[in-house]
């Protein structure tokens, strides 16, 4: 392309040619976005997208993920009715199989959460499976389960239907232009460069597939992925093939089958992935394919062919191989960049980009024009990456093992094996010399369970008690009835300071922060439509100081949402302090005798009541006490400079023996908080629950002046009267089950709401959960007390208990004692 050609300006420019550009440009069309200029460096689908397998499956891990794909499904096959360019849709259904007790097991939660979200779905036995794909050896198969309304499509045409949907509607397409730089005001995006000149613009998505990190980089944002071979081979010819066989996913041979065109198409997710472009991908890459390594493929192909045995006696026309990016997490890459303005990002998609292009295209756009998100997407949020993930050797590590997850055994509470030990808090050797069994989040090795001596300190997987449940219930019941200590260190703390941090933080907070220096505020963030975005404490440290508290893993996104929402004219500076205080929280009825044997501090209700600091000591050691409670019991959060906190945690534990002091897990945390029915941000509330929603309406000081962000949207829905949906705690009648998430409840046989977390209540004495329950005509008091309830996790159902107050100390007198 020539500079002529090129335009000056556009309201939106859209980098990247793939299904991922081509969908967010047709979508932002479709909204009636004009001035739309989709820039490509080569051709439309000459990256990742031309090559894909083009299954459509609806049966994803997460809601967001499974609209998204339902999404793509009804898209697609309406595409070339409205575009004329065909698509190679067919609703050819897709069947997955268990060829294990344990896979059976997660293919029956996995399909009753998709029912809950509308995607049809049954079980079906191996003779079935035979009848509706007759080639398949079926002799090792526990189980199928098959998903009628799935499909395929080709991928290149996709791409090509989206851009000719685009262009009608006035986007600007151009091949071969490639953009060298995100031009920004500030932190604001106004336009690109390319090869051929720049052009401004209101908004820049940056949709650039496996060359992502390196866009990323250029643009100042973190964007972690890594292109890594993918494989499939292409059958010669069998007779009698047609197109509507369904798609065969094969997990316990890490394979997936179609028919193509007469022949079979046989995919492989392997457990050992091999990165490629580790030194970054060739300039002129363009419809390329990577030369197979068939030595190292030999055994899944062996493997994957098992299941087609036809295969074993059918030449292979093609093994092809493919790059596709895949993430740390194995999760999409979406949403506005942090700390920046108008940039947007959708790429990483992990081998899924095909069957979510649709709806994630038409999430981004929808999200550009509205300013704010149109579903819960946390989970493939660009802001839950913090810039270790971002780091090479980081990323490269955990490609080998992240392209081989998809098809391998979802365990409940599963560790990663690679890239482990970034973040160690300083008690990190103390901690594992006590037992702790490490797991992974937001980077840090935290403690999840404590062993006991004669115990290896790692998780034997399973659907139901982990072999830590016992562990679990002597921790819980300690805390409930002694005292606990809980390595926490890993908590974002941010400081907020300077002259206006009091204003800001009451604009952006639902609580009144214009408190008393040493008190103690929780509080939510919400955005406009009255949604949570952040959970968190606040504490006054000074008049213009405070010390914010929040989840590790949301680091990133409260402290990018703090900067975002501070006016351009304010005095008010974030400081991340995260490695400048190791945390330790003690918790239980005998925290205040524990405490006062090794602090002069009077720790009395008289002097240090809830929900307030002082600074203490502790030894020849300094820290700031918090009195606050996460377990519904009476304690303190202990903040100590962490060149400190050896010492401090000495003195504690040598204490700590007179009082019956144990070392809990963040496992523990969790039973405990959910026996109290205590809320975690992105488990039981996030962007599209609001603060009422979520029970959280207490936080809310309605009349501090200037309000807060949320504020109208919230009174206009408690203007409204009752509300539709609550946050209810549940407890189940048999003390057996566990629980996960996702699973669908059921009040009166009718379907209300699904469960968003769960643990084991062990003072209670069962599972215990949170989740939504939904009804037109409103969730009173009495709709919840009169209905009876129950609870389906496979093909099981389980009675259950409601309330909309804890079940456990429900008048909280235990954290005030
Ligand atoms: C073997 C194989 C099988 C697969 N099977 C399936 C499947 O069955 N189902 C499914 O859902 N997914 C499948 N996938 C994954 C799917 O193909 C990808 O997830 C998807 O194509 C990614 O789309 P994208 O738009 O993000 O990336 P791409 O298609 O790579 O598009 C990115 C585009 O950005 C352009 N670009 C990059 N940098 C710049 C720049 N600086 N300026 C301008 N343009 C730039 C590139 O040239 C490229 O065209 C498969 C992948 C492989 C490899």
């Amino acid at each position: 392309m020539s500079e002529k050609t090129l335009p000056k300006r556009a309201r939106a420019v859209v980098v990247g040619g793939g299904v991922i550009g081509c969908s967010t440009a047709y979508h932002l069309a479709k909204l009636g976005w004009e001035d739309v200029v989709l820039l490509e460096r080569k051709q439309i689908s000459c990256g990742t997208t031309w090559h894909a397998a083009g299954l459509i499956t609806t049966l994803r891990d997460t809601e967001a993920q499974t609209r998204m794909a339902q999404y793509s499904l009804q898209l697609y096959s309406e595409l070339e009715a409205e575009t004329g360019q065909a698509t190679g849709f067919i609703n050819c259904g897709s069947l997955q199989m268990a060829a294990s007790l344990e896979k059976a097991e997660e293919m029956r939660r996995g399909c009753a959460m998709a029912r809950t979200f509308g995607v049809e779905n049954r079980e079906v036995t191996p003779a079935e499976v035979k009848e509706l794909f007759p080639l398949a050896y079926v002799d090792d198969l526990v189980a199928g389960f098959y998903f009628p309304d799935d499909g395929r499509v080709n991928p290149a045409d996709v791409a090509q239907a989206l851009a000719k949907g685009a262009r009608k509607r006035g986007v600007n397409i151009i091949e071969n232009c490639k953009v060298t730089e995100v031009l920004f005001a500030g932190e604001r995006a106004v336009g690109v460069q390319t090869e051929n000149g720049d052009i401004t613009a209101e908004v820049v998505i940056l949709c650039p597939g496996m060359w992502g990190r390196e866009v990323g980089l250029s643009a100042g944002v973190d964007i972690p992925l890594q292109a890594a071979e993918h494989y499939y081979l292409i059958s010669e010819p069998i007779e009698g093939l047609h197109n509507n066989l369904p798609i065969l996913r094969d997990p316990g041979r890490a394979a997936y089958a179609r028919e193509e065109a007469g022949k079979i198409l046989l995919g492989f997710f392997e457990p050992v992935a091999a990165p490629w472009g580790v030194d970054g991908i060739p300039d002129n890459f363009c419809f390329d394919e990577i030369q197979p390594d068939w030595e190292r493929m030999e055994p899944h192909l062996e493997r994957g062919m098992g299941r087609l045995p036809i295969l074993l006696d059918t030449g292979i026309r093609q093994l092809f191989c493919g790059p596709e990016s895949f993430t740390p997490d194995h999760n999409y890459l979406m949403g506005r960049a942090p700390f920046k303005e108008n940039l947007y990002i959708a790429c990483g998609f992990n081998s899924l980009g095909i069957l979510s292009g649709g709806g994630a295209g038409n999430v981004m756009a929808q999200w550009i024009n509205d300013g704010i998100q149109p579903m819960d997407i946390w989970d493939v949020d660009i802001r839950r990456i913090q810039p270790f993930h971002n780091n090479k050797s980081f990323v490269v590590d955990r490609i080998y093992e992240s392209l081989g997850i998809a098809y391998q055994m979802h365990w409940p509470n599963r560790q990663w094996d690679s890239a482990r030990n970034v973040k160690q808090s300083i008690l990190h050797d103390r901690l594992a010399a006590a037992g702790a069994c490490f797991g992974e989040s937001a980077g840090w090795e935290r403690p999840n369970w404590y062993a006991l001596t004669e115990q290896k300190a790692e998780y034997e997987y399973d659907f139901g008690r982990q072999n830590w449940f016992d562990n679990n219930r002597a921790e819980h019941m300690a805390v409930r009835e002694a005292v606990g200590v809980f390595e926490q260190s890993s908590f974002t703390k941010l400081l907020i300071q300077g002259r206006d941090a009091c204003s800001v933080l009451n604009q952006i907070a639902t609580a009144e922060i214009d408190v008393m220096i040493g008190n103690v505020v929780y509080t939510q963030f919400l955005n406009r439509r009255g949604g949570v975005e952040a959970d968190l404490t606040i504490t006054r440290l000074a008049q213009d100081c405070y010390l914010l508290v929040t989840a590790a893993f949301t680091q990133i996104h409260v402290h990018a949402w703090i900067h975002e929402n501070i006016p351009v004219d304010a005095f008010c500076l974030v400081t991340d302090v995260t490695g400048s205080y190791a945390m330790l929280s003690v918790q239980g009825p005998n925290s205040r005798a524990l405490l006062s044997s090794i602090s002069s501090t009077d720790f009395s209700n008289t002097n240090f009541p809830f929900g307030t600091m002082k600074n203490i000591e502790i030894g020849y050691q300094n820290a700031m006490a918090i009195r606050l409670s996460y377990t519904g019991e009476l304690g303190w959060e202990l903040y100590v400079p962490t060149e400190m906190a050896l010492p401090v945690y000495d003195q504690l534990i040598a204490a700590g023996k007179e009082h019956g002091l144990k070392h809990c897990g963040y496992h523990t945390l969790n039973t405990l908080r959910i026996e109290k029915a205590y809320r975690e941000w992105a488990h039981d509330m996030g962007p599209l629950e609001t603060l009422l929603e979520a029970g959280l309406g207490f936080t809310a000081a309605w009349d501090k002046a200037g309000g807060f962000i949320g504020r109208d949207a919230l009174v206009a829905q408690r203007d409204a009267g009752v509300l539709k949906r609550r946050l209810v705690q549940f407890l189940l009648d048999d003390p057996e089950p566990i629980l996960a998430r996702n699973e669908s409840i059921l009040r009166e046989g009718e379907r209300v709401g699904y469960t968003m977390s769960s643990g084991y209540a062990h003072t209670l004495g069962a599972c215990a959960a949170l989740g939504y329950v939904n009804h037109d005509e409103g969730v009173t008091p009495e709709f919840i007390t009169q209905g009876r309830y129950t609870i389906e996790q496979a093909n099981r159902s389980y009675t259950a208990r409601a309330s909309l107050m804890p079940m456990y100390d429900p008048k909280s007198i235990r954290t005030r004692s």
